[in-house]
């Protein structure tokens, strides 16, 4: 068992947010360690690196990463610039992790898969809060433990996608058609080209992570004669996944949905609305996607299915730990009210910290993109100021955990009523990068719902 240092803190996942963590941390002088399951830092973010995002530059950094940049002689990107991922991890992630001095920090190919306090499990209270927490995880060399006396779970929810079943389950034979099925926002004209060329393909999901692979099938049924995109929703109207259009505070999301929206109106795709997925099968024929009972429901004939139903958390190497979680999203309960997609169109969320953050077990947040749960409109510019007030909390600096520091671009859509069942359930993907021309400046003018008491933030999804 590896010792831990004083003040050490494990910050759990390489993303955009762990990192920024860490960066904090060594400001206040603090021991970070991160760990990081992937071979490289920004795994999770190298997944969709062919996607462009709707956040330019200027809301992409974080302040203390970027001061750790700086001493390497960081040569900023344009800060109007809307990155693709590629360019996120190219310009900002990578060098952050393998050049900065937080590469002393970081350990790769390290997934962590337990963690408990030393020498208590979950039932024993009386002397817990001092105990440091043990943590497990699996590199090339096995199981390693390390201890520290704080931990940020960061770990992201990218790597466990909603199924396609509309009751939250595996639609009956799903897993069974694994090889014909993917999740998240495949690179339709890069390197999954191939698959999905001169295909029936469809794609399960109301969100811009559906939006962004629908798009690009069109194109490349333009390319690749017989290549047929069909749009699976669960909605009865598909207006409410066109978004806000000109309303919608981040621009290029705004013009994204308007651009999809022209290529349903023209046919230029096939739509099956009110689409709940139950069975799924492979025949001779192809893939048959069925919505009802299995012998005399709806069903469409396909090839290949992309299901882009959003992510949930995955809490499994936490059970050892004294959790609290909204039962519905499954994020803190304190930020439940802020970013609950039945209750938000605009998705506005105050900027928050450790407080809305933490946990029965004292020492132990969740940060990030899976600090919102299963909620989709989660940003990376709030991301940072959660884990700035974290390290602030850990440091024993209660003030600074407390103020909010973040400035955040007005991002809402004003499109009216509540999220339906598919964009509760969708993610801030953007269009592929070929398909998206994003606009260059972002709307003036406040969100639809009241102004809160302090500056406010608005998913990047809905
Ligand atoms: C397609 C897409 C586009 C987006 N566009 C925008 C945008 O334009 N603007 C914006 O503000 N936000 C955007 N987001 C939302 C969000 O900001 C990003 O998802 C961001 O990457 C979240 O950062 P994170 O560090 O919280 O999580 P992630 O980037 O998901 O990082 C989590 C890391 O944890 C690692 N990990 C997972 N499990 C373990 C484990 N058990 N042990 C160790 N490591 C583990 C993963 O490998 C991963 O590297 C977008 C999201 C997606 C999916």
């Amino acid at each position: 068992m590896e010792k831990s240092s004083a003040n050490s803190v494990a910050i759990i996942g390489g993303g955009p947010v762990g990192l920024a963590a860490a960066a904090h941390a060594l400001e206040r002088g603090l021991k970070p360690i991160v760990l990081e399951a992937g071979p490289r830092a920004g795994d999770a973010v190298r997944q969709w690196s062919h996607v462009r995002m709707f956040s330019p530059w200027e809301d992409d950094v974080d302040r203390a990463s970027k001061a750790l940049l700086d001493e390497i002689g960081w040569n900023a990107p344009e800060p109007s610039h809307y990155p693709t991922g590629g360019e996120l991890l190219a310009q900002y992630i990578a060098l952050l992790a393998e050049r900065s001095p937080l590469m002393e920090h970081i350990r790769t190919s390290s997934r962590v898969v337990a963690i408990s306090r030393s020498g208590f499990d979950k039932v024993k209270t009386l002397g817990r809060e001092s105990a440091p927490f043990a943590i497990r995880y699996q590199n090339g060399a096995g199981i390693v433990s390390l201890e520290a006396d704080a931990v940020i779970d960061a770990s992201g929810t990218w790597q466990h996608p909603n199924p396609a079943g509309a009751n939250g389950l595996d639609a009956i034979g799903e897993r069974e058609a694994q090889d014909a099925i993917a999740y998240g926002m495949p690179d339709v004209l890069g390197r999954d080209r191939a698959r999905y060329a001169g295909m029936r393909v469809a794609v399960l999901g109301a969100g811009h992570s559906a939006i962004g692979p629908l798009i690009d099938l069109v194109r490349l049924a333009e390319l690749v004669p017989g290549t047929q995109p069909i749009w699976l929703l669960r909605a009865d109207n598909p207006e409410k996944a066109f978004g806000g259009g000109a309303n919608d505070k981040l621009a290029a999301r705004g013009e994204l949905g308007a651009t999809f929206a022209r290529l349903v109106k023209d046919g230029r795709l096939a739509l099956e609305t009110s689409y709940r997925v139950t069975h799924i099968s492979k025949t001779d024929a192809g893939l048959r996607i069925g919505a009802g009972s299995a012998c005399c429901g709806r069903h469409v004939m396909v090839d290949e299915l992309i299901v882009t139903t959003g992510f949930r958390p995955d809490f499994s190497f936490a059970r050892e730990l004294r959790l609290s979680l909204d039962p519905a999203l499954e994020c803190p309960p304190a930020l439940a009210p802020l970013i609950d997609p039945n209750v938000h169109s605009c998705g506005t969320v105050r900027p928050h910290g450790a407080r809305e953050l933490a946990q029965p077990e004292p020492g132990f947040y969740i940060a990030g993109m899976k600090s919102y749960g299963r909620a989709p409109t989660f940003l990376m510019l709030t991301g940072y100021e959660q884990v700035r007030s974290i390290i602030a909390d850990i440091a024993g600096d209660r003030e600074a955990a407390e103020r909010v520091e973040l400035v955040l671009p007005e991002t809402g859509v004003c499109s009216g009523s509540p999220l339906d069942e598919d964009a509760a359930a969708s993610c801030c993907g953007s269009a592929a990068e070929s398909s998206q021309k994003p606009a260059p400046a972002k709307l003036p003018g406040g969100c639809c719902t009241p102004a809160p008491a302090q500056p406010a933030a608005a998913g990047c999804c809905s």
